[in-house]
């Protein structure tokens, strides 16, 4: 497994035009809007370097986003590594006895590969690992 780069960091937000008003003012130009329905999200990407801050708004109120901001409030929610491959990331953390959310591959915004790791594995953290 070879984590290439911080792919992006994923904040929960209630109001997307809301939210990007803060990111538009220092000046991160948006990349885009998406609507990723298996999630029941919609995405807003803003590049900064050579990771991106991804916004993500509920577009179901049983949605995860929603849930988690029911919980938490809004905020980061989670952390998105960019790994060289997917599978093989995921066949060696099972093989080492870590806790997976998902032990295959879903296709997240950008037509990304993705797949989280549980939180009780991370310290708390919600890690997403990408391929793209
Ligand atoms: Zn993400």
């Amino acid at each position: 497994m070879k984590i290439l780069k911080v792919d992006h960091i994923g904040i929960a937000v209630k109001n997307l035009a809301e939210s990007s008003k803060l990111y538009e003012m220092l000046g991160i130009a948006q990349a885009g809007v998406e609507e990723v329905a298996e999630q029941k999200v919609r995405v807003s990407f803003f590049p900064v370097g050579d990771s991106e801050i991804e916004l993500l708004e509920s577009t179901s109120p049983d949605g995860p986003i929603a849930k988690y901001i029911e919980k938490n409030g809004e905020g980061i929610q989670h952390l998105a590594l960019r790994v060289d491959n997917l599978e093989a990331a995921l066949a060696e953390l099972k093989a080492k006895g870590v806790r997976l959310i998902d032990e295959k591959p879903r296709y997240g915004a950008g037509g990304a590969k993705i797949a989280f790791v549980h939180p009780k594995a991370t310290g708390g953290i919600l890690l997403e690992l990408s391929e793209r």
